[in-house]
């Protein structure tokens, strides 16, 4: 075997993959067609659940400086924008930073495990058998070698030649729409608040460039392939705003399309799709890049229990029963998303199509509502549905990032405890101190134990004694049983359940 897990793709998903494969001494080689680093970047931003797990691998000191903190997001373009800050996260806020900058970033970090990213090595097709799978990798030269993988993950964007090679489809719908995004250095401040009152969307980047974001109506049917030029650029704004705002000089310009599609499956044997590999959609309300980040975080913990030969039966199925949900769910709020911006660019709809956006705007107004949309479009909500019926409630849920004390260190937080990619057990009640014995002797290598002295309070912790939280951040267990000899019990088999059997 040549390698454990081959990552074929260095986009953001690919590259967190390798890192999260990586932390757990998995030996990974992640394959990328592209020579160089991307310079121009798709996303720009990183919406708070991402946050919080760069939190929990402890990178934010590295994201923090290149970004800016915005405390909400748009959906759909309405003028009553997503509360970020009203959701229970320390990160109730979304990162504006630039894709290359987070690709930079998570390249640095797979670099420092140990992960070589081949760059300049294209991934032509895959053969899977029983215990493995041969890639065919081409490099720069033309040759071609055949790599052999006990696991092969594509994380290798929409057109996914992992996932053809494995013969999972991709059902969905073909593209009937397109925006165009253009990158310039603007120097007038009024021609941009023109644009923004005119529907266009602008983002100031960094070195003074800023963002502009359309979909014009006399030109949405023209296909994502052909190229945007300066003139089109131009017309366009001339016509949406009354001026071309002083455009010059793109730095980059693309159109892109609404094709919606979501993989039938994100496992077909030794194969796993992650990212774009495995759902498409327009880039409605900047959520692309953060589900791919998610897959990630899902996929890594379960692939690595795997290779390293400890993983509870069904962990790694648990991937795509938890994460294509996620997946079928983003691709649905992009689509209304898409349907009510596109609704009020069709004459005979104009009227109706703009009271109907007055009408979502003002029910965005209404905190519970702004909160759930919030919290699907930042993934705090995100939760997995609970692997055995009368599981506490708290089980799939998000960990809360408490502060606490444990027993012989300095204060900490969960989020902090969470940086090597294990399963964190807390005894939240203090009086458990079989629990370090019991996990150093049984899963020593997999589960941090920590018998909590002390705690922030949370209102979803009330009553739980015991919790034991997955490397990703959810909860996997919880108790709030008191007697001592059914914790035990049940702590044992949670355990099992999870981290496998006893070493
Ligand atoms: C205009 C626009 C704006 C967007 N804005 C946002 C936003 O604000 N927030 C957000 O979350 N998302 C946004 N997105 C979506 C986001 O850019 C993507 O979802 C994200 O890049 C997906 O990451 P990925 O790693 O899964 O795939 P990709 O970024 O597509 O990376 C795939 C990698 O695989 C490589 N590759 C492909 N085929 C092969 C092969 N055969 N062999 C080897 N390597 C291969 C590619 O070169 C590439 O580097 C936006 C998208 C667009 C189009």
């Amino acid at each position: 075997m040549n390698v454990d897990v081959a990552v074929v793709g260095a986009g953001p998903t690919g590259l967190l993959l390798a890192c999260e494969l990586a932390l757990a001494g998995v030996r990974t080689r992640v394959f990328e067609r592209r020579t160089e680093p991307q310079r121009d970047s798709r996303a720009l931003s990183l919406h708070p659940r991402s946050v919080e797990v760069i939190d929990q691998r402890g990178l934010l000191d590295r994201f923090l400086p290149l970004g800016r903190p915005v405390p909400g997001w748009h959906f759909a373009q309405l003028p009553t924008h997503l509360d970020f800050s009203a959701l229970d996260s320390r990160h109730g806020y979304s990162l504006f930073l630039a894709q290359a900058h987070t690709e930079a970033l998570l390249a640095e970090r797979a670099r420092e495990l140990g992960v070589e990213i081949e760059r300049g090595c294209e991934v032509a097709g895959l053969r899977q058998d029983g215990d493995g799978a041969e890639v065919e990798v081409r490099g720069r030269d033309g040759s071609v070698a055949t790599i052999r993988a006990r696991y092969v993950v594509g994380c290798d964007g929409g057109r996914s030649v992992v996932r053809q090679s494995a013969g999972i489809a991709f059902p969905g719908t073909d593209e009937t729409l397109t925006g165009v995004l253009g990158d310039f250095a603007v120097t007038d401040p009024a021609a941009l608040d023109v644009a923004r009152a005119r529907g266009v969307l602008v983002a100031p980047m960094e070195d003074g460039v800023v963002r502009f974001v359309y979909l014009d109506p006399e030109r949405i049917r023209v296909p994502s392939g052909e190229p945007v030029t300066l003139e089109e650029f131009r017309a366009s704004l001339t016509r949406l705003c009354g001026s071309d705002c002083g455009v010059a000089e793109p730095r980059w310009l693309s159109r892109f399309g609404n094709a919606t599609r979501l993989a039938e499956s994100y496992r077909a044997g030794r194969v796993l799709l992650a990212g774009d590999a495995a759902h498409i959609h327009f880039p409605a309300a900047g959520q692309g890049l953060n589900t791919g980040l998610q897959d990630a975080m899902n996929l890594g913990w379960k692939l690595a229990a795997v290779v390293n030969g400890w993983a509870p039966p069904g962990l790694l199925d648990s991937y795509d029963a938890e994460r294509r949900p996620v997946g079928q769910s983003v691709t649905e709020n992009t689509e209304v998303q898409t349907l009510l911006a596109e609704l009020t660019l069709v004459p005979q709809y104009r009227r109706p199509a703009t009271a109907l956006r007055a009408l979502f705007a003002e029910l965005l107004d209404m905190p519970q509502v702004n909160r759930t949309l919030a919290a699907r479009v930042s993934a705090l909500g995100t939760a997995y549905p609970p692997a055995t019926p009368g599981a506490d409630p708290l089980v799939g849920h998000r960990m809360p990032d408490i502060g606490l004390t444990a027993a012989g260190s300095e204060a900490v937080r969960v989020y902090e405890l969470l940086q090597a990619a294990r399963y964190v057990h807390l005894d939240l009640t203090g009086d458990a101190p079989d629990l370090g014995p019991t996990v150093t002797a049984g899963w020593g290598s997999r589960v941090t134990p920590v018998t909590v002295t002390a705690r922030d309070a949370h209102p979803d912790l009330d009553g739980v004694t015991e919790i034991l939280v997955r490397p990703d951040g959810h909860v996997a267990w919880a108790t709030r049983t008191t007697d001592v000899r059914a914790r035990q019990a049940e702590r044992t088999e949670a355990l099992t359940a999870w981290a496998g059997t006893p070493s």
